[in-house]
């Protein structure tokens, strides 16, 4: 798992479940979401927090469920 924690609202990735398809780092349009480049391809990390107006754009895009926003 991969988390940040910003204003109330926490991303998270679950790396394991995670295929590295990007269309979540592609929907972002404020630039929270980048890419690195891991052994197993590339992966969407958490850049930006403070960027983040938790729309849930990203979450809703991922096919499998591996990114969620929580508002706390
Ligand atoms: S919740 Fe919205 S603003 Fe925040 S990372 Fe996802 S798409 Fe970007
Ligand atoms: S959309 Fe989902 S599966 Fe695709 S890179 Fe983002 S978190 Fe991973």
């Amino acid at each position: 798992m991969f988390t940040r924690i910003a204003r109330g609202a926490s991303l998270e990735i679950n790396q394991q479940s995670c295929t590295g398809c990007l269309r979540c780092a592609r929907r972002c349009r404020r630039r929270v979401l980048g890419v690195t480049r891991r052994e197993e391809g590339p992966r969407p990390v958490v850049v930006a927090i403070d960027n983040c107006k938790y729309c849930g754009k990203c979450a809703r895009a991922c096919p499998v469920g591996a990114l969620s926003l929580t508002i706390i």
